[in-house]
């Protein structure tokens, strides 16, 4: 028997919610699997603990998190607190310092549900976004504040060691996986100096694996081809601006936020890799109890898998299937009109069947 110890970190409006689903999920599975044992321990650290303390996290945070062997992470966003305090001040210190450079984003569509687009050929890609550097640096600064000639310069940083690191790791994951293609989205045709080094290294990397075609095709471009033929993609890695919103365009083809879970991972496993929704805290439907916690729950999946658990994994994502399937909890944001706890306990529940 192995005991997983794991953060949990709920954050802001609809963050506690999902997470309360995602936890009775893993509670569920600890009932079912005696090998399978949790050392749950919650943190309070959101906009409501800034408002408090005015951090968002205390001085020693990190290294409180750091002996753990995961992170579940709801959402983080608040009115009253601006983004650059709440994100910069607790997301991006976890994900830089504990060195989670790869940001794993499956674009899958669960069988019974519906994407706009016309074509029914099924969609199931993963986009694997630099997540470490890239366009989101703080790297800048402003002149001539309040006058004409007012001027912005934000930097962008791509690193050689940085590019390489995550094509080795979605390389990595083709061959696991039998994938013959990997897709790097650039434009380096405009962006002459940064994206070019992104071109040169995913090439250099591509070499290394006989078999597995590199594939670079700009962003714009990309951006189209999502819609126009998203069965054609398996792997794609992107840089962090660009993967963000080409992962964005990816749920909104599978079911939107509600549905679309993300790891934010240090394959070396010298820290805590982080699982979270990608959506945020849905200020618009916070504390009405009708947040999807499909996302929540496949994120929690997705860290069970990383703990070597892909056996639990797969029974969670049989029990969403299956509950997506029959149709008949439903959360609003598909078109339904059951709750949060209504749609977690119909997947707890279709766990336990499994056992
Ligand atoms: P934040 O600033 O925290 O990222 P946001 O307003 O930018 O918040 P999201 O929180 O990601 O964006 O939400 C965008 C839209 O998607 C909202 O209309 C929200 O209601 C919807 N949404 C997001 N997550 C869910 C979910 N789990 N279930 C249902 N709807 C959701
Ligand atoms: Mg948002």
């Amino acid at each position: 028997m192995t005991t997983y110890r794991i953060a949990v970190l709920p954050g802001d409006g609809i963050g506690p919610d999902v997470t309360n689903e995602a936890i009775k999920v893993l509670n569920r599975l600890e009932k079912m699997d005696e090998t399978f044992k949790l050392d749950l321990e919650t943190f309070d650290w959101n906009s409501e603990y800034f408002l408090k303390h005015n951090t968002m996290m205390p001085e020693d945070g990190l290294d409180q998190l750091k002996k753990f062997d995961a992170i579940l992470f709801g959402a983080i966003g608040d009115s009253r607190v601006p983004d650059e305090i709440s994100i910069w001040q607790l997301i991006m210190p976890i994900r830089k310092q504990f060195k989670q450079y790869v940001n794993m984003r499956p674009i899958k569509q669960l069988p019974g549900i519906k994407s706009p687009l016309k074509s029914d050929a099924p969609i199931d890609f993963v986009v694997f976004r630099e997540n470490a550097e890239g366009e989101y640096s703080n790297i800048g600064g402003s002149l001539y504040d309040g006058q004409s000639q007012e001027m912005a310069i934000q930097n962008t940083v791509i690193t050689a060691q940085g590019v390489e690191r995550i094509a080795k790791y979605a390389f990595e994951y083709a061959q696991k996986n039998n994938v013959r293609k990997v897709t790097s989205a650039t434009k380096s045709n405009a962006i002459i100096h940064s994206m070019k080094l992104w071109d040169t290294v995913a090439e250099k990397v591509a070499n290394n694996y006989e078999g597995i075609e590199l594939e670079s095709v700009f962003i714009d471009a990309l951006a189209a081809y999502f819609i126009q033929k998203p069965e054609s993609y398996e792997v794609v890695i992107a840089s962090n601006l660009f993967g963000d919103i080409l992962t964005d365009l990816g749920a909104a083809l599978v079911g939107g936020l509600g549905v679309s879970p993300s790891g934010n991972i240090n394959p070396e496993r010298e820290f805590p890799s982080m699982f979270e929704a990608i959506h945020g805290s849905a200020p618009d439907i916070a504390g009405k109890g009708i947040a999807n916690p499909i996302a929540q729950i496949w994120s929690a999946a997705m860290m069970l898998e990383h703990l070597g658990r892909e056996d639990l994994a797969t029974v969670v994502m049989n029990a969403i299937e299956k509950v997506i399937m029959q149709g008949q909890i439903v959360t609003p944001d598909l078109g339904g009109t059951s709750t949060t706890e209504q749609l977690g306990d119909a997947i707890a529940n279709a766990i336990e069947e499994q056992f």
